[in-house]
């Protein structure tokens, strides 16, 4: 079968490898029929994921159409359309055993740490699968995995009706997190230096907008909140800047979700995380998101079509990075079809 691998950094290539082969009883292989790109596959490809070994194929954000299963599947039939959760986890960590099972120490996570999915099959454990309606696109489907990120921050920042929340970034991760956190019944702010991603924010439900190179946002997000704050702020930009000025712009009682990977520290005084009695906490991955976000798709109260700007046939997966890299500001994400 054919699949998408990075080679080594900067050398992408489609490549032909083995066909993965039914060898557990809950195995279930599905044909691949969507996969988005990710950050995180970029970042791959640029050698500058220190998790990854190559050769690599990427891709974690996958749907498809079940073709083969082990015995003992029995929540699944072929033919069924599936969305994958691309993490997997020891189960007796001290972090499985908190139910944070996205930081498990022996965490593997699909295209990343093992192969991903732009190829043409892939094959998971039953659990790995979750059963969409028929009626969703299959490029939807693929799009289940980034709105988990969005319904993370969302539960990590413990969101609820009529909170102000403030996201840091309109670029994809920071629109999951809009929907997702619209759709638990907040009031979003979003910032993002972009008038294109700003417009588009406004379009999906965003209540205020802000450009930061146009307008002074401390300012803006006291008056929009009337001196109160952000209930919640989601810092995903992720620079040492950006987090210091979330926790400053967080209300008191607030909780600043933090997105990044960045290393460069930050100078935040311990004062302001006492007085205001702050909650800062990282969000990565996502667990046990895929089943809420699923209910929700399939009832269509959030489409995940919403995120997609440009579609790719796989084999012109080289074209698909392209863009990505040199027109950034133009894509939220970008679907392969296989
Ligand atoms: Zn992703
Ligand atoms: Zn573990």
């Amino acid at each position: 079968m054919r699949a998408i691998q990075v080679q080594e950094p900067g050398k992408l290539s489609i490549v032909e490898i083995e066909k993965p082969k039914i060898s557990s009883p809950y195995d279930v292989l599905v044909q691949v029929q969507c996969v988005g790109i990710c950050g995180s596959d970029v970042h791959i490809y640029h050698g500058s994921n220190p998790f990854t070994v190559y050769p690599r194929v990427i891709g974690h954000e996958v749907s498809g159409v079940v073709a083969e299963l082990g015995e003992g599947v029995e929540s699944l039939q072929v033919g069924d359309r599936v969305s994958l959760e691309p993490i997997e986890f020891c189960g007796t960590c001290y972090a499985c055993r908190k139910g944070q099972q996205n930081v498990c120490e022996s965490l593997q996570v699909f295209g990343v740490h093992k192969d991903g999915g732009m190829s043409e099959f892939v094959k998971a454990h039953e659990q790995k699968w979750h059963k969409v309606n028929k009626s969703i696109s299959a490029e939807a489907a693929a799009l289940i995995e980034p709105l988990t990120i969005g319904a993370q921050a969302t539960f990590r920042g413990g969101i609820q009706p009529g909170d102000t929340v403030f996201i840091m970034g309109a670029g994809p991760t920071g629109i999951a997190c809009l929907l997702m956190a619209k759709e638990a019944g907040a009031y979003v702010m979003i910032s993002d230096f972009n008038t294109v991603r700003l417009e588009y924010a406004t379009s999906i439900g965003a209540d205020a907008v802000f450009q930061p190179d146009k307008e002074d946002i401390e300012e803006a997000i006291y008056k929009e909140t009337k001196g109160e704050l952000a209930n919640v702020v989601i810092d995903a930009v992720g620079t040492a800047g950006t987090f210091e000025q979330a926790v400053r712009l967080a209300s008191v009682a607030g909780t600043v979700v933090t997105l990044g990977f960045n290393e460069t520290p930050s100078q935040i005084p311990s004062l302001l995380l006492t007085k205001k009695e702050l909650k800062v906490v990282g969000s990565r991955l996502q667990t046990n998101q895929f089943q809420g976000v699923v209910k929700k798709v399939n009832k269509g109260m959030i489409s995940p079509d919403e995120l997609i700007s440009h579609r790719f046939h796989y084999e012109k997966v080289a074209e698909a990075f392209k863009k990505l890299e040199e027109h950034p500001e133009e894509v939220r994400k970008i679907v392969l079809t296989f």
